[in-house]
């Protein structure tokens, strides 16, 4: 077959071509070998094999990857961001003396608005580096979070945190909720970001702080995230104080649903798990943390 350049319609000028060796587009399935990604408009126009893509478009930026894979950004579905300024002051500790002995206590010294966010930037430059482009996150001070992830550009659902025990952040359940929701108020156009409400756990956050989550979860259609089920203490404190698990609670409150993140969920009971089907809620592993703690 002859091709005729002279016929050939003019290259389209687009803003961006990647030429990468593999790229793995997820979906549909499979790896591209020698194809270009073509992007205009901020968006993905094109994937096509890279010696066509050169005839039909004139990128204004052109980056060649010859030994690379190109996919899509990986998600980091559960994050602390802002606790990277505290990595490694406890290894090899039980959840509870870690969380008891020393994160709470240096965390009622430490953090201010300025320590989430220099922590937050430190944990999105890292998250980049290895390829995250979106996280969800929960921890104090998400106004001083959200700053520190416009400024490096990753996408985020911000969690507003709640406890019912005081921190430098806020001194009971409806401060936490004023503080967060005042975040969300002023972060809520930001394209790249979304919000949860957070509170911390079941065992940190009573019937009555739920009952509230879950009224501004449903008046402002927000998800709630929270730490369920992580270690086998947590669930049999559970049975004995409310004779039932901590899933169990929480359904029972309102809390489980389509809108519904349950951080860990490690320790589930047969009828735990049904109930997460049954009510099509979010489970999201945390392997490396479970191992660490
Ligand atoms: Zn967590």
């Amino acid at each position: 077959m002859t091709v005729s350049v002279a016929a050939s319609p003019a290259p389209t000028p687009v803003d961006l071509c990647v030429d990468a060796r593999w790229i793995v587009p997820i979906e549909p399935a499979g790896v591209l070998v020698q194809h270009t990604l073509v992007v205009d408009g901020g968006r993905i126009v094109a994937v096509a094999p890279t010696a066509s893509a050169q005839r039909e478009y004139t990128p204004r930026e052109h980056v060649s990857l010859p030994a690379h894979v190109l996919l899509p950004g990986l998600v980091n579905a559960h994050t602390h961001a802002a606790m990277a300024l505290l990595r490694g002051i406890a290894d090899d500790v039980a959840l509870k003396v870690w969380l008891e002995q020393h994160v709470w206590p240096r965390e009622a010294r430490f953090v201010s608005p300025d320590f989430v966010h220099d922590g937050t930037l430190v944990a999105a430059g890292e998250m980049l580096l290895g390829g995250i482009t979106c996280c969800a996150d929960q921890y104090f001070f998400p106004d001083a979070a959200a700053r520190a992830y416009r400024q490096s550009g990753i996408r985020a659902l911000i969690g507003l945190p709640v406890l019912d025990f005081p921190t430098p952040y806020a001194t009971d359940a409806d401060g936490y909720l004023q503080a967060g929701l005042a975040a969300r108020d002023a972060w809520k156009h930001e394209p790249k970001f979304a919000f949860a409400l957070a509170p911390h756990a079941p065992y940190t956050v009573g019937d009555s702080s739920w009952e509230k989550i879950v009224v501004y979860a449903r008046q402002l259609d927000l998800p709630i995230q929270t730490h369920l089920q992580e270690t086998r203490d947590e669930l049999e404190q559970s049975l004995r104080a409310h004779a039932m698990s901590p899933l169990a609670r929480l359904d029972r409150l309102g809390v489980t649903g389509p809108n519904f993140i349950a951080v860990h969920a490690v320790h589930l009971r047969d009828s735990d798990v049904e109930l997460l089907a049954e009510q099509s809620c979010h489970v999201v592993h945390c392997p490396g943390s479970n191992l660490k703690l």
